[in-house]
């Protein structure tokens, strides 16, 4: 991959009509909400009778998420009164894209900004979209920074500013499919659900900015209402929420939400993982390694991913392989090998190519599927643990430095 930074041209500006306004105008949304709270806002904002509760709740359920409108006046089959009721009530407008950035490898990172909540200030987080062949998948962020402070992800050096809602974890969601043209054509016929083959959202990942387990009622919420059937329907096998290790909310999110786990491995033994992913000194290997064995639903079809950051000289020797073939011994797992991404300011660097594809023979021989996940998008900086919020955002300066940093890398 050619090493450069993408500045954002015109030709990748959002058009306007993509960018909508804001919801700024502090109406309640009605994204993110169940059916029957849908129904229960209209009735109490009176524009609706009871009993038409759960026939309206069903009938913008449809024009939502499945036809992904964004402006009460394209449900042409509400009465014009209610229309203009609901406008006047709720907001459905889609966050502000403040950037859009394509990668020189065709990935995507949208920078949104989100009105603030109650006193607080706007907020900006990443999402970012990786195509590849036969599938596509966008990486959510469920927080603004996070209060984990893994010692090698650049998200971690950023405060948490707030959790999301689940209008906001949704959002990422129909705007990217807006912008990728996931939404059926205003002429497609009512009732036409953009069968999974042809999307270019076929999956999704919890993997952006912050600790998912961390913000797990508004996270369970937006996962439901994504993987919903008669909505915006993607299965939950091809939904993945990663963890740093939460142990008490592991079994819950597999009971309650039934997506797929991924778990923040990168150590096999409690010292080293306990200076790469703190949170380990509340959970250790042994409690997390047991609620994974616990995690409902697990079979040879349905397996945990491992994730494990290749870090020179701190964890990718051949012992470590080893340890970790006995640490996850009668798991149904894969594992993910991801070679470190850099960022200005960190210690760590990136494995040599060849120790991690010894690393990688070593558990395929020992039965496991061990992918080694392709960087990418790493010149807009939207590879694994490099996401922060604008706020946040490189100076001039840092960007060459990450410029010089990946060229000396490890020859892409
Ligand atoms: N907070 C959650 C999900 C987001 S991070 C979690 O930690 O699981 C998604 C994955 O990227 C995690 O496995 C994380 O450990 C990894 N990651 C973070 N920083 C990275 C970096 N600089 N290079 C490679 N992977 C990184
Ligand atoms: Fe937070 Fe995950 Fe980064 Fe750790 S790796 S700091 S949990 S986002």
């Amino acid at each position: 991959m050619s090493v450069s930074i993408n500045l954002i041209d015109n030709a990748t500006r959002p058009t306007t009509a993509a960018a909508k306004a804001p919801a700024a105008d502090g109406k309640p949304p009605l994204i993110g909400l169940t059916r029957e709270e849908l129904g229960d806002a209209l009735v109490d904002a009176g524009i609706i009778p009871a009993r038409q509760a759960r026939m309206r709740a069903q009938q913008l359920w449809h024009w939502l998420y499945v036809r992904g409108v964004s402006d009460f006046s394209e449900m042409f089959n509400i009465s014009k009164d209610l229309r203009a009721d609901l406008a006047r009530h709720f907001s459905i407008a889609r966050p502000e894209i403040v950037e859009e950035q394509i990668s020189t490898d065709g990935t995507r990172k949208w920078l949104f900004r989100f009105p603030p909540r109650g006193a607080g200030r706007p907020v900006e987080i990443e999402t970012v979209y990786i195509p590849e062949e036969g599938r596509g998948t966008l990486c959510i962020s469920s927080q603004v920074g996070c209060t984990l402070t893994c010692s090698f992800c650049h998200t971690g050096t950023q405060k948490l500013v707030r959790n999301l809602t689940a209008e906001e974890i949704l959002a990422q969601l129909m705007t990217a499919r807006d912008r990728l043209g996931d939404f059926p054509d205003r002429d497609t016929p009512a009732g036409a659900i953009v069968p999974a083959e042809g999307r270019k959202v076929s999956n999704i990942v919890m993997m952006g900015m912050g600790e998912p387990l961390y913000n797990f009622e508004a996270v369970k919420k937006a996962l439901l209402i994504a993987s919903d059937g008669d909505g915006l329907s993607l299965s939950k096998r091809r939904i993945t929420l990663s963890t740093s290790g939460v142990v008490p909310e592991i079994v819950r999110t597999g009971e309650e939400i039934g997506v797929m786990l991924a778990i923040s491995l990168h150590a096999t033994n409690d010292d080293l993982r306990d200076m790469l992913v703190p949170i380990n000194k509340k959970y250790p290997l042994k409690d997390l390694i047991a609620a994974c064995r616990a995690y409902p639903g697990l079979s040879n079809a349905r397996r945990i991913t491992f994730e494990y950051v290749m870090l020179k000289d701190v964890n990718d020797s051949l012992d470590d392989a080893k340890a970790l073939v006995r640490l996850l011994q009668g798991i149904p797992a894969k594992i993910n090998l991801i070679p470190f991404n850099p960022w200005p300011g960190t210690n760590y660097q990136c494995s040599d190519w060849e120790t991690i594809e010894k690393f990688a023979d070593y558990i395929n021989n020992a039965g496991y599927a061990s992918p080694i996940r392709t960087p990418r998008g790493r010149d807009i900086l939207a590879a694994c643990g490099q996401l922060k919020s604008e706020s946040e955002r490189l100076k001039k300066t840092e960007r060459l430095a990450l410029e010089a940093m990946m060229i000396a890398g490890h020859g892409e």
